[in-house]
């Protein structure tokens, strides 16, 4: 049977390594949602070679020129966030959500109602409502696959428990981190960098916002916050390594002394494979992962100095509750000041401080609650860019 697929966010390298693989197995899946913020150039290609069901776009504009360029479409034409909602609420058996940033958390949520699969690109979405979002799905009966290599990685891992081994032999989940384009800058020379120098992944080849989380190792400490959640492990048992070449994704260290690690090519289609045909395995068409040609994997610890956004996000995991959530907003519109050229590359980490520090740890209790808490963070974000500037 040929599952339908719904891609949130299809236009970027998420949705173009997803849609790889949907022409490798043309058996296996059609595709039934796709949607897009505004590139309707790509998504109305999309559409003419993939047929969906139902395309979302981000304005009316948007809409207008979809329809301009697709006169025979069939299908309905979705805009904006509302359009999002009801296309999550389309019945497809995976949903992939590579919705970039906190704009993914509500179509996250009603795809968590669903009770089919989604296949979570989005780390934001866990980042700042990981209870809630996990709570959701458990009562649905939605299963979460994490699209984000090293989550896939330690997913895969501990697919390998029994009822025997579980959580408590567990002595800690090590998620690895390139360290970036700046791994070896000192603080002096990150503090000059551009965005184009930023956005530059040396193994990856991602969209510039994570890209330059990345770089500032902030990804990694989202990630961490990620794991947090989707395995109800406390922060105290999650590490990060450095390991620049990106080959072994995640370790699961076990009171025995064993330690199992999952590797792979660096190429997103491997842990798409993997959560788009769960629980069967599919050919990606990534190279066989060649040991000897490789030769060598090197492992050093993350410097928490030079990169502080790393140390800001395991403090805010540590305070919990909407702290995250705060961290994540500050980021993106530090990010995003960033690459505007208002702010320099290391005032990223002191915005992000200062926001943190001007707010008072609040619980996660509903959407609404996250959805005002993260829009004060970037309100108080603004200010602080405002004062760098
Ligand atoms: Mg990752």
């Amino acid at each position: 049977m040929s599952r339908s697929l719904a891609i949130f966010g299809a236009t970027g390298t998420i949705g173009d390594n997803a849609l790889n693989l949907v022409d490798q197995h043309p058996e296996r899946f059609h595709v039934s949602v796709l949607s897009a913020h505004r590139n309707t150039e790509k998504l109305a290609v999309l559409a003419r070679q993939y047929a969906p069901d139902i395309l979302v776009i981000g304005t009316p504009d948007g809409r207008k020129d979809l329809l301009q360029k697709l006169p025979d479409f069939k299908g309905d034409i979705l805009i904006g966030e509302a359009g999002l909602l009801q296309a999550a609420r389309y019945k497809v058996d995976v949903a992939v959500m590579a919705i970039v940033g906190f704009a993914g958390l509500a179509p996250s949520m009603v795809c968590a109602e669903q009770g089919s699969m989604l296949a979570l690109a989005n780390k934001e979405a866990l980042v700042a409502a990981g209870p809630l979002l996990m709570r959701t799905a458990g009562q649905n009966k939605t299963q979460i696959l994490p699209v984000d290599s090293e989550h896939n990685a330690i997913y895969q891992l501990l697919q390998l428990q029994t009822e025997e081994t579980s959580h408590k032999s567990i002595e800690k989940i090590v998620l690895t981190a390139s360290g970036g384009p700046f791994r070896q800058h000192t603080l002096a020379e990150m503090a000059t960098v551009t965005p184009a120098q930023a956005v530059a992944h040396p193994n990856w080849d991602m969209g510039a916002k994570i890209s330059v989380d990345s770089a500032t190792l902030m990804n990694k400490g989202l990630e961490l916050i990620e794991a947090r959640y989707l395995f109800d492990i406390e922060p105290a048992r999650l590490d990060v390594l450095v390991h620049p070449q990106s080959i072994v994704h995640g370790l699961v260290y076990f009171n025995d002394g064993s330690v199992l690690a999952q590797k792979g090519c660096p190429d997103m289609r491997v842990p798409l494979a993997y959560c788009m045909a769960y629980p069967e395995r599919i050919a990606s068409g990534v190279a066989t992962l060649d040991l000897a040609a490789q030769g060598r994997l090197d492992f050093e610890a993350a410097d928490r100095e030079r990169f502080a956004c790393l140390a800001l996000a395991e403090a805010a995991m540590q305070a919990d509750g909407d702290a995250p959530c705060v961290l994540n907003a500050a980021n993106e519109m530090a990010v995003a000041a960033f690459l505007d050229g208002q702010i320099g590359f290391t005032d990223i980490g002191d915005v992000v401080d200062a926001v943190l520090q001007d707010h008072d740890v609040g619980g996660v209790d509903s959407l609404e609650a996250i959805v005002a808490t993260d829009a004060r963070a970037r309100q108080v974000a603004e200010q602080k860019i405002k004062r760098v500037r």
